[in-house]
């Protein structure tokens, strides 16, 4: 039996399928290399090139292979964009999820692991934020995401289709060999920008508003590594597979730094100057997002290994200046 990895080919994804053959599993890769590339995909796994919103598509995979579980990271993530193209959110994510469910439903699969994220919270009451808080999103991308949860919820109750929702906070770094990494076109995350102006690539960072209601006036965000993410996927597919209920778990490390500290912290580990100016504000930014994480700790049994942010900007480094091009195939 293997393992479906539904956008493996993109950051979050393509750590997972590196785990999941590190650690011996049967890995099988969907990705329509939309966003995602095909060089980021490990070799040990077999690769089927398509969109997960196709039900041939689907259909077909689902016969060739034997799937025992999915882990879904087939989405678009970014919260600027989704203010702009909410239909596009709505489509490719909510619509997507409703497709793949389908095909799973009929094709006897019970297990899905899927990449939620903190957006779907909004407007925090409190910090950090516990999973049973109210979720209020703020911008189409949440609210795409918190639809996906809510449609899981449903198909558990009626076709008994076990899930796991793992609720992001953000995502920074690179595996330790340096053999992949984050590769956006355009970027727009926060680390990898802050790195290309540390690689000569870009002239200065823009730092997005310093008038939110934080320390320092810059937004506060609680960053963990993709490898980190990766293992917490591979417990929640045993977690099911031992039976459990499904639910749903912040990944955070449950630290917070303002985006003036993650540029201190970038200057730190890549000995550059980092020039950065202050600009407007990003429609759809909350000031703060802090996970209260003990339940993915004690229920899943998660153990992070990059507990601090230089390690995870120096693994990021490692890629950033060693691919100044990314996988160069866009
Ligand atoms: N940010 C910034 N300048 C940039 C890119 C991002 O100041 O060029 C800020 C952004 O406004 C947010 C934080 O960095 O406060 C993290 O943004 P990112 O896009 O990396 O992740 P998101 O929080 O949207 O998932």
């Amino acid at each position: 039996m293997a393992i479906l990895v539904a956008g493996g080919a993109g950051y979050i994804g393509s750590h997972m399928v590196a785990d999941l053959v590190e650690k011996g599993y049967d890995v099988v890769v969907a990705d329509n290399l939309s966003t995602g590339h095909r060089a980021a995909i490990n070799s040990q796994a077999r690769f089927y090139e398509g969109d997960i919103r196709n039900r041939e598509f689907l259909d077909e995979l689902f016969t060739k292979e034997k799937i025992d579980a999915v882990v879904h990271f087939a989405a678009f993530s970014l919260v600027a964009e989704s203010m702009k193209k909410p239909l596009k959110y709505f489509d490719n994510n909510t619509g997507g999820m409703i497709t793949l469910l389908e095909a799973m439903h009929d094709h006897g699969i019970k297990y899905i692991v899927f990449s939620s994220t903190a957006a779907t919270y909004g407007i925090p009451e409190h910090m950090p934020i516990k999973e049973s808080d109210p979720q209020v999103p703020i911008n189409p991308y949440g609210e795409s995401k918190l639809a996906m949860e809510k449609i899981m919820k449903w198909c558990d109750q009626a076709y008994g289709i076990k899930f796991v929702a793992l609720r992001y906070f953000n995502v920074a770094g690179a595996k330790p060999d340096g053999s992949i990494g984050e590769d956006h076109h355009p970027e727009t995350h926060l680390v990898p920008i802050i790195l290309q102006v540390a690689a000569g690539k870009r002239d200065e960072l823009s730092i997005f508003g310093d008038d939110y209601n934080t320390p320092d006036g810059t937004n506060v965000r609680d960053y963990v590594h993709p490898m980190d993410l990766a293992d917490a996927h591979i417990l929640a597919i045993k977690y099911l597979q031992a039976g459990n209920p499904s639910d749903a778990f912040n990944l955070g490390s449950s630290t917070g730094f303002s985006n003036k500290q993650m540029l201190e912290a970038a200057r730190e580990v890549t000995g550059k100057p980092i020039p950065a100016k202050m600009a407007p504000r990003r429609p759809g930014d909350p000031d703060a997002l802090v996970a209260a994480s003990d339940k993915a700790r004690s229920v899943l049994g998660w153990k992070p290994q990059y507990d601090d942010v230089h390690d995870i900007i120096a693994s990021a480094w490692k890629w950033h200046s060693t691919h100044p091009q990314g996988y160069n195939d866009k």
